[in-house]
C-alpha cells in the first residue's frame, strides 16, 4: 500500500484522537516546501480528495477584537452539541509577535479544543493573508477527507483576505461591533457585499446599539442588492459570543443560505468556480517561484532591477527580457 493511501487510511479510520494526529501530520506534509514533501503532498491530495467535498464551509471574518475566537468556540461548541464534527483553520494571533504558532490553540478557544469532536489549526497570521495560508485550500480538503461536516474559515479582516476567503468558502459571514452602523466602513470598503451573512456581536454591552446598527445595515444592503439585483440578501443578526445568544439562529442562517444557493444551483456553481481559481492561483505560484529561481532570470534580475530605479529602462522593456531568459527566447539587436 502506497505511503498516501496508508495516510487516507489514518485520516478516515480508527479513534477521533488518531485521526486529529493524522490529519495535523498530513498538513505539516501539505505545508512543506520541500519538492519531495511537495510531491508526496500531491498524492496525498489526490487520494483524498473523492472524500472532500462534504462539508459545509463557512468563511468568518471582522476586524481584531470583535469577538472572532470567542464566537468561533461558541460556534463550534454549538454544532458539536448538535452532532457535528467541527474543524476551524484559525488565525494564530501570537505569530505576529513571536513567529510562531505555538501558543495558538492554548490561548483561544480553550473549550473548543479539547472536544474529541473538534479540530483546531491555527496559522500564523504573519506572512500569509491576515491568517489565511496559501494551503488553506488544501487543508479545508483534508479536513473534509477525515469526516468533518463543518469547516470554518478564519481570517482577520485585513488587506484582500475577505476575498480571499470569501472566495473558497460556501457562506462568507462577517462580524461587526454594535457601533457598525456609526461609519459602514465595511460597506464602503466593499467588505459586506462580499458577505452572506452579518452577525453584529457584543450585543449584550448595548442591545438597543445593536439593533440600531441591524437596522441600519438592513438598509444599507438592501439599497446595494436592489442596485445590483443580488438573488440573496444577506441576513443580519444580533448577538452575543460571550452568553451563546444569537449563535443557533447563526448556523440557522447558515443552512438557510445553503440551502437557497443549492436551489438556485449557485451553490455547484460557486464551488467550481472556485475550484478553477485554485487551480489559477497554483499554476500563478508556480510560475512566480520558477521564473524567480531561473539561473538566468537571478543572474540579470538585480542589474534590471538597478536600471529601472535609475531611469535607463522602462520597467516593461526589462520584464520582457527577464521573460524572454526565462522562456529562452533569443532577441536580436
Ligand atoms: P478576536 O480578536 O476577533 O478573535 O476577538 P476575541 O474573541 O479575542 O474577543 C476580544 C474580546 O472581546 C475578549 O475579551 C472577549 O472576551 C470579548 N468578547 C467577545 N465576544 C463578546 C461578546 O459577545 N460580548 C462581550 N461583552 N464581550 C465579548
Amino acid at each position: 500500500m502506497s505511503l498516501s493511501v496508508q495516510a487516507v487510511r489514518a485520516l478516515r479510520e480508527g479513534a477521533p484522537a488518531a485521526r486529529r494526529r493524522a490529519l495535523a501530520k498530513a498538513i505539516t506534509l501539505l505545508e512543506s516546501s520541500l519538492p519531495a514533501h511537495r510531491a508526496q503532498a500531491d498524492a496525498l491530495l489526490t487520494e483524498a480528495l473523492p472524500f472532500s467535498g462534504g462539508a459545509i464551509r463557512v468563511g468568518i471574518s471582522g476586524v481584531p477584537g470583535v469577538g472572532k475566537s470567542s464566537f468561533l468556540e461558541a460556534l463550534g461548541l454549538h454544532l458539536v452539541q448538535q452532532g457535528h464534527t467541527v474543524a476551524v483553520l484559525a488565525v494564530d494571533p501570537s505569530s505576529s509577535v513571536s513567529g510562531g504558532s505555538i501558543l495558538g490553540d492554548k490561548t483561544r478557544m480553550e473549550k473548543l479544543a479539547i472536544e474529541p469532536q473538534a479540530f483546531i489549526r491555527p496559522s500564523p497570521s504573519r506572512g500569509t493573508l491576515g491568517g489565511v495560508a496559501s494551503h488553506t485550500r488544501e487543508v479545508m480538503r483534508l479536513c473534509e477527507a477525515a469526516g468533518f461536516d463543518v469547516v470554518l474559515v478564519e481570517t482577520v479582516g485585513v488587506g484582500q483576505s475577505e476575498v480571499a476567503v470569501a472566495g473558497m468558502t460556501d457562506c462568507f459571514a462577517l462580524l461587526q461591533l454594535p457601533n457598525a452602523g456609526d461609519d459602514l466602513q465595511a460597506l464602503k470598503k466593499g467588505v459586506m457585499e462580499l458577505a452572506d451573512l452579518i452577525f453584529i456581536n457584543k450585543a449584550d454591552l448595548d442591545p438597543n446599539a445593536a439593533t440600531r446598527a441591524r437596522a441600519q445595515i438592513v438598509s444599507s444592503l438592501r439599497l446595494h442588492n436592489q442596485a445590483h439585483g443580488a438573488q440573496w440578501l444577506p441576513e443580519v443578526l444580533q448577538g452575543s459570543a460571550l452568553n451563546g445568544q444569537g449563535v443557533a439562529e447563526f448556523w440557522a442562517a447558515v443552512l438557510r443560505h445553503q440551502a437557497h444557493q443549492k436551489d438556485g444551483g449557485q451553490f455547484e456553481a460557486r464551488r467550481h468556480a472556485q475550484d478553477l481559481d485554485w487551480l489559477q492561483e497554483r499554476i500563478e505560484e508556480g510560475l512566480h517561484q520558477a521564473f524567480a529561481a531561473h539561473p538566468a532570470v537571478a543572474r540579470r534580475w538585480p542589474q534590471l532591477k538597478d536600471d529601472v530605479r535609475g531611469g535607463r529602462m522602462a520597467a516593461s522593456t526589462a520584464a520582457r527580457a527577464l521573460l524572454n531568459d526565462f522562456l529562452g527566447v533569443k532577441t536580436h539587436g
